[in-house]
């Protein structure tokens, strides 16, 4: 079986600082991936990367068995990959609903856009409660819902978070991380980027871990977790 979204020997670079380093990952069709790594791992360059708002300085990255790294990014929402981004990027002034409707820009089959809204209401209640209400008055976990939300709005295949767990209070964080396995659930396959490590690996079907722009490690969810380089260095265990 070919992988939903294959990366490989791929290099990223901010003019001499190379962030990315040859790093080579897939994700499987229906599968949850966790990339976990610390700060300036390089896990946010991979996911802007694979969104086509970065382009590789090296290597290639194919999704649905089509080159993606000279796409243009709209063209890559369109061909079903959505993302999710790190600090949610909501438009603070615009409602809830507006704001949703934006990650349905690239689609014109207007009754299933309302469909896919009743569906992001489904899954995240107090979106629908508040959807007039500006998204600017929502909590750091309320707009993780909505990035989420409309991230989901572009239909995604494959749908990818950077960080939902961010700042968020250990029930927000549960409530996020329990939509990941709902949204896997219903057919999405996720990858998700986290400094959590614990709440991503315990979701992950696989698993890499990020150090300094290079793969150290990978592994089925549950044996990074159980891991003593993992436990050590990302669990806060001696
Ligand atoms: P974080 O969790 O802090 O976002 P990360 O794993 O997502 O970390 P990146 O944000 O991808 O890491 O950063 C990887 C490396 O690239 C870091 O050394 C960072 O300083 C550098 N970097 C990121 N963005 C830029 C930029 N716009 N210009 C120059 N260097 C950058």
């Amino acid at each position: 079986m070919t992988a939903m979204l294959e990366v490989k020997d791929l290099e990223v670079s901010y003019g001499k600082i190379v962030a990315v380093k040859g790093i080579s990952f897939s994700v499987e069709q229906g599968q949850v991936v966790s990339l976990i790594g610390t700060n300036g791992a390089g896990k946010t360059t991979t996911l802007r990367t694979i969104s086509g708002l970065l382009r590789p300085s090296g290597g290639e990255i194919t999704f649905m068995g089509q080159r993606i790294d000279k796409v243009p990014a709209h063209d890559i929402v369109t061909m079903g990959l959505a993302h999710s981004p790190e600090g949610r990027r909501i438009f603070p002034r615009l409602s809830v609903e507006e704001n949703l409707l934006l990650g349905a820009f690239a689609r014109n089959d207007h009754g299933a856009i309302r469909k896919d809204l009743d569906a992001a209401y489904e899954l995240f209640p107090i979106l629908g409660e508040r959807r007039k209400q500006p998204a600017g008055t929502f909590s750091g976990g309320e707009q993780q819902m909505l990035a989420m939300g409309r991230a989901m709005m572009s239909k995604p295949k494959l749908l990818m978070l950077d960080e939902p767990s961010m700042g968020l209070s250990p029930i927000m964080m549960k409530r996020i991380m329990s939509t990941v396995t709902e949204l896997q659930r219903q057919g999405t396959t996720i990858l998700l980027v986290e400094q959590n490590a614990q709440a991503a690996l315990k979701r992950a079907d696989y698993g890499y871990v990020l150090e300094v722009g290079q793969i150290v490690l990978s592994g089925s969810g549950r044996e990074l977790l159980v891991n003593d380089d993992v436990r050590k260095a990302y669990l806060g265990e001696d």
